[in-house]
């Protein structure tokens, strides 16, 4: 395309160097004609003063006339030296001059002669012989010579100046149409390479979406250009990342499979032999499987939540949807916790509002019991940890306050990412994973609502879910 363009903007210059030329032709040749004007011109003045000088010389006897008769003559041949010149490329024409000079010089022979030979001007009738009959012959001849001389010259100029005006408007239109040509072509070379890009561009930008979807990516930009090197970075990564992630994925099935049945089993075992056993167990043996039963469920619920979370950024949620009561979801989540509240002499007040919720309701119970055990294990013993609900006109709002130590403000953004947690020792003194926030925040998301904190450090925090008002009915 840049070449075609090049190529033309190359005819151009041609085209325009061949006018320059034309129009220096033209400047040349009119030149010439001038010069072969005016020399003929001269020459014929000098001629005419020459002979009437010769003549006034020949009748009178004047000195003047004879010094005007012989400095015109000594001017001649310098004339007719540069009229020969100028018509150098023309043997017709120097010919013509050739013969001119032969005229011009028997002319000057005939009149110098006449000087000796007076019988001319004896009479009147001698002069009429002398000019009739040799003079007028002679100048006869110079004359129809000077004619043809300036009919050729100006015959080859004519040509030349009757083929101006096609000449002129053949170059116009071939100006025009190069002017079409150059403005077509600086367009498609603009849309070709502007077109091209957004294309590309287009290409990428679909890419990106496609990546954050887990979409497939389209087929690989063609080119040779930065944009092709960044769509091949960008396939690469994506390739290592697919790569990566079924990595992540056998990792998580071997997790599933090889360590959470076993798990469950030795749970399972401790269970039984706890409560099922024959011969009492002495305090000391009870406490250590009682210990081993709490490690195994904890290693257990740190599974369940990594698979959990897994399953949600895979697949993401499917809520399976149905109309509960309000009261059986306060009671069935402050059941699970009801036993650990009162290990730590926590009083859980839980609403009395009375309505149904259109909801997962398995789902919000696990979102509702993350929260209050948080708020359980974050609690100094003798506090409260409160459970509302309230409906506004765009939402319905389910809170869980508690009196603890708080989360400083910096974190309050962030505390609902994985594995995000306020202090290094939550989880090492406490327990947890920093995955229970981030579990919630995508269920309650899923319902189409959303979960928010408040917190003061050493007052308390409170974990706000507001869901759609539509999705409750007061009862
Ligand atoms: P986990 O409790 O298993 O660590 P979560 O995602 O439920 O994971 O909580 C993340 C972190 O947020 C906790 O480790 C804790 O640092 C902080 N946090 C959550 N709830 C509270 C609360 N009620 N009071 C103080 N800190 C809290």
């Amino acid at each position: 395309m840049i070449a075609f363009v090049l190529a033309i903007q190359i005819a151009f210059l041609v085209f325009y160097g061949w006018l320059l030329k034309q129009a220096e032709f033209l400047a040349e040749q009119e030149f010439h004609n001038k010069s072969v004007i005016g020399r003929s011109n001269w020459i014929s003045t000098l001629l005419f003063a020459n002979n009437l000088a010769g003549f006034i010389h020949l009748v009178s006897d004047d000195t003047n006339s004879l010094r005007i008769y012989q400095s015109s003559k000594q001017a001649m041949p310098a004339e007719l030296a540069g009229l020969y010149s100028v018509l150098k490329d023309d043997s017709e024409q120097q010919q013509r001059i050739k013969k001119s000079s032969l005229l011009i010089d028997r002319l000057y022979s005939v009149l110098e002669k006449s000087e000796k030979n007076s019988p001319y001007l004896a009479d009147k009738t001698g002069l009429k012989n002398l000019t009739d009959n040799t003079l007028m012959p002679l100048w006869t001849e110079l004359f129809d010579l000077r004619h043809e001389v300036l009919a050729a010259d100006f015959a080859k100029y004519k040509v030349n100046i009757e083929s101006l005006p096609k000449a002129r408007s053949q170059r116009d239109n071939s100006i025009i149409i190069l002017v079409v040509i150059n403005v077509l072509a600086a367009a498609g070379l603009l849309y070709f390479y502007t077109h091209g890009l957004t294309v590309r561009l287009a290409i990428l930008a679909d890419n990106a979406k496609r990546f954050g979807l887990k979409q497939r990516l389209n087929k690989p930009v063609t080119g040779n250009d930065e944009i092709t090197e960044v769509d091949r970075a960008f396939h690469s990564m994506s390739e290592s990342l697919e790569i990566a992630q079924q990595r992540k994925q056998d990792f998580l099935s071997m997790i599933s499979h090889d360590m959470r049945t076993p798990l469950s089993n030795v749970q399972a075992s401790l269970e039984f032999v706890l409560e099922a056993h024959q011969e009492p167990l002495s305090e000391q043996t009870q406490e250590w499987l009682q210990r081993a039963y709490q490690n195994v469920d904890t290693v257990l619920s740190l599974i369940n939540e990594l698979l959990e979370i897994e399953r949600i950024e895979v697949g993401g949620l499917t809520l399976v949807i149905s109309e509960a009561r309000l009261s059986d979801i306060i009671r069935r989540s402050a059941d699970s916790v009801r036993a650990v509240a009162a290990q730590n002499s926590i009083t859980i007040v839980e609403s009395k509002l009375a309505a149904y919720v259109r909801c997962d309701e398995d789902r919000l119970i696990r979102v509702l019991v993350n929260l209050l055990g948080n708020a359980i294990k974050f609690s100094p013993p003798g506090s409260t940890v409160t459970l509302d609900c309230k409906k506004t006109t765009q939402w319905f709002e389910i809170s869980v306050q508690d009196q603890g130590r708080g989360i400083p403000s910096e974190l309050l953004n962030t505390i609902f990412e994985r594995y995000k947690q306020v202090s290094p020792d939550d989880a090492r003194k406490l327990g947890g994973t920093g995955l229970g926030l981030a579990i919630s925040k995508a269920i309650v998301e899923a319902h189409g609502g959303l979960i928010e904190v408040e917190s003061e450090i050493g007052k308390g925090s409170s974990f706000i879910i507001s869901l759609p008002a539509s999705s409750v009915e007061l009862a």
